[in-house]
């Protein structure tokens, strides 16, 4: 089944705070008839919109189609936290590509979370972008190996943001008896998702990009130009970029089969302004080391917003709510009975060793998706340097598309058969505690 209509209402944001909370435009005219760009960019979330951003800046004609509405997928929907690095650390990432790649690497993550950061200085404010996320870890093997890692940063890359936590200072900042330890890194930070990505189309088409709404590409023809097809129109352009992650219905199979939807979890509490301390000491976003990770952080209407239930099969749980009930007791007792006003679920594309996969898929086709939980800064960089190759400096896209994401094994049919196996493996050893 198409994943794009599988959860959602056509052209309508999901029911959740992000959206009760922002003032949503109306939407854009879909395309109609036969158009032709410099690049058509098939996705309005962060990688689709920061393509156009950067490629109509640098004066080519662009045209960005998404099937509802930009920021309707993972993009107006995640947990806000914009992250240091990637899913494995530059230790790993040392061992597999080299210090030099790795270094690289390290630097255009560090250039995402800056990008992002002047992004809202500068054009959106109203995304309320707040310095500080904690990691919370189980165990004192997890903290050691949490601790290593920020030595590493400091000692090799010269980051000296990150401050190390022993199970006292993690209690007083983060009020659960759950943790052991873990780190809080000055230089990651938290914002509202749907506000950010509205405020990048917004600049997008103020330097030009033109975005269709309610326009779903349903068949892309290579050639030069490439031909896209939506059910009202056709789009010719000179170069596509690919950017519907975990949203993309099997248009490129090269992408389907490095690229897997899984499903991720958020509730939003009643606004708690004079108890909010009594979870979270400071206004910061915290994930922890649980496989299937808790995140969580303060909207700044004081509403405990708490993510971490994940499914692997394509449609929603029917019990979403209770099961985040669940794990927010488990970790903060004091927020029980609180009251829940908002829970959503949104999609995102996973690969194989949770990294990014940037890939040629033709001369003139690049694709990026696949963050993992990582995007929220990532996804901006993968944008910004797929629309630099397609102005001819291809340099930044060539080292992140390096990365090594090998296919998921068991073909079409039974990936996600294989795929739910393991997870839910590894799910019940967080449950066990092993
Ligand atoms: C609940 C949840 C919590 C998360 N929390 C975090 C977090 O705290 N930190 C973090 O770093 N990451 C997080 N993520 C992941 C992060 O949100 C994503 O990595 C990031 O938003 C990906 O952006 P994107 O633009 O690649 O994809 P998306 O934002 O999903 O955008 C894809 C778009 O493509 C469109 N589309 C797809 N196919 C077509 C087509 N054929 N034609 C037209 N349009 C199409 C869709 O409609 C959609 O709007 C979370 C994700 C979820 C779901």
């Amino acid at each position: 089944m198409n994943p794009l209509y599988r959860n959602d209402t056509p052209g309508a944001y999901p029911p959740s705070w992000y959206a009760a909370s922002t003032d949503l435009p109306p939407p854009r005219a879909a395309l109609e008839g036969d158009r032709r760009a410099d690049l058509a960019v098939v996705g309005g979330g962060y990688t689709g919109l920061w393509a156009a951003l950067t490629a109509a800046r640098a004066g080519l004609d662009v045209v960005l189609c998404d099937a509802h509405r930009v920021g309707f997928g993972a993009s107006g929907r995640n947990g806000g936290q914009a992250s240091t690095g990637y899913n494995k650390d530059q230790r790993w990432l040392e061992a597999r590509v080299g210090a030099g790649a790795a270094r690289q690497l390290w630097d255009m993550a560090e250039d995402a979370k800056t990008q992002l950061r002047d992004f809202c200085f500068d054009h959106a404010p109203e995304a309320e972008y707040r310095p500080g996320v904690a990691y919370g870890t189980y165990s004192a093997g997890d903290v050691r190996h949490v601790h290593d890692d920020a030595a590493h940063l400091a000692r090799h890359y010269g980051y000296d943001s990150i401050e190390p936590l022993d199970r006292a200072s993690m209690r007083a900042l983060v009020k659960t008896p759950l943790y052991h330890g873990g780190i809080l890194d000055h230089g990651s930070g938290h914002l509202h998702p749907l506000r950010y990505a509205l405020a990048l189309a917004r600049e997008a088409e103020a330097a030009g990009a033109t975005i269709h709404e309610l326009t779903e590409v349903t068949a892309l023809n290579p050639g030069e130009p490439a031909m896209l097809t939506t059910p009202t129109g056709t789009l010719r352009a000179h170069h596509v970029i690919l950017a519907g992650n975990g949203y993309l219905p099997g248009i490129a199979p090269a992408v389907s089969a490095r690229v897997m939807p899984i499903n991720s979890f958020i509730a939003a509490t009643e606004p708690l302004p004079d108890s909010w301390q009594e979870v979270l000491a400071r206004d910061i976003a915290v994930a922890d080391s649980k496989f299937v990770v808790n995140y969580y952080r303060f909207s700044e209407d004081r509403r405990f917003l708490f993510g971490g239930r994940e499914s692997y099969s394509l449609g929603f749980p029917t019990d979403i709510r209770g099961a985040l009930i669940r794990r927010m007791a488990a970790l903060f007792p004091q927020l029980e009975g609180v009251r829940i006003d908002h829970v959503w679920g949104g999609t995102l594309g996973i690969t194989m060793t949770r990294l990014p996969a940037l890939q040629r898929i033709g001369p003139n086709i690049l694709s990026g998706a696949g963050f993992s939980g990582h995007g929220v800064a990532l996804s901006g960089m993968a944008g910004r340097i797929m629309a630099e190759a397609v102005t001819g400096q291809a340099g930044r896209f060539d080292v992140m598309a390096s990365l090594p994401i090998p296919v998921f094994p068991g073909g079409a049919a039974l990936r996600a058969p294989l795929l739910t196996l393991g997870m839910t493996w590894y799910s019940l050893r967080d449950r066990l505690g092993i």
